[in-house]
């Protein structure tokens, strides 16, 4: 039996037996992981509030192998967003965003790159939580680029070409762009716009582009919400469990 240690993201929890909970959390050195919380219901307990969805801690744990299940030995608070709890829009989006997780990351596979995105994206939300659906936006675009499913923004599929600035491009049933010599059907169009839109998504921290995009219209928003949404939805070859409507 090995110990490790980790920081750790909180997602989701389930009562188990009398008094434990199975937690699944987000961790940066070994990716999702599900743990028993032992005795973590009793009111004196060694886990604290620490077992809340969406803290951020300092997780040490114990793994057997060939098990799945880690045990939870202690639970340190980094960062408690209680003060949020009351916000019923802002739970909302942050459960979308574990459900994700859960659903994109393979168990017990570090993804540095995703664990800082998420992390950033709870941070934006919390801070500024009327942005909180521009922060979903880039959320849904990072998670599918880290796990492989956004098309190639910049080149067609088809030719290889690279679109031009001015291009409406079109995304196939294999979810690519293509050129409209390259695209089948000529439909789901992507305007320049959206395009714009999704590429600022690769240069900046979700704050940044939550905020740029106070300016952006209403049809470019939904345009990015219809888009990620039927990627996600033919990703996972359903909706996801919850997505908050904008
Ligand atoms: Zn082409």
């Amino acid at each position: 039996m090995a110990l490790f240690e980790t920081e750790a993201l909180i997602l989701r929890s389930y009562n188990l037996a009398e008094a434990d909970k199975i937690v699944v959390c987000l961790s940066r050195s070994a990716g999702l992981i599900r743990g028993v919380a032992k005795g973590c219901r009793k009111l004196k307990n060694r886990f604290g509030a620490a077992l809340e969805p969406f803290t951020l801690v300092n997780l040490t744990y114990y793994e057997k192998e060939h098990q799945e299940l880690v045990s939870f030995r202690q639970v340190e608070i980094l960062k408690s967003r209680f003060n949020l709890s009351s916000n019923a829009s802002i739970l909302t989006g942050f459960s979308y965003m574990g459900d994700l997780l859960i659903d994109f990351s393979p168990p017990h596979q570090a993804n540095d790159n995703l664990f800082r995105m998420a992390l950033a994206c709870f941070e934006a939300a919390s801070a500024t939580p009327d942005d909180l659906d521009s922060v979903l936006r880039y959320f849904e675009v990072w998670i599918l680029k880290l796990e492989g499913f956004l098309p190639d923004l910049r080149n067609c599929a088809g030719c290889q070409k690279t679109f031009t600035v001015e291009e409406v491009v079109y995304l196939g049933a294999d979810l690519s762009l293509r050129c409209a010599q390259c695209s089948v059907s000529l439909r789901n169009a992507i305007s320049k716009r959206l395009r714009t839109h999704l590429c600022a998504t690769e240069k900046l921290s979700p704050a940044k582009f939550a905020e740029g995009a106070r300016e952006e219209s209403s049809d470019t928003k939904r345009e990015l919400a219809e888009l990620t949404f039927q990627i996600i939805g033919r990703v996972l070859e359903r909706m996801p469990r919850v997505r908050p409507a904008s």
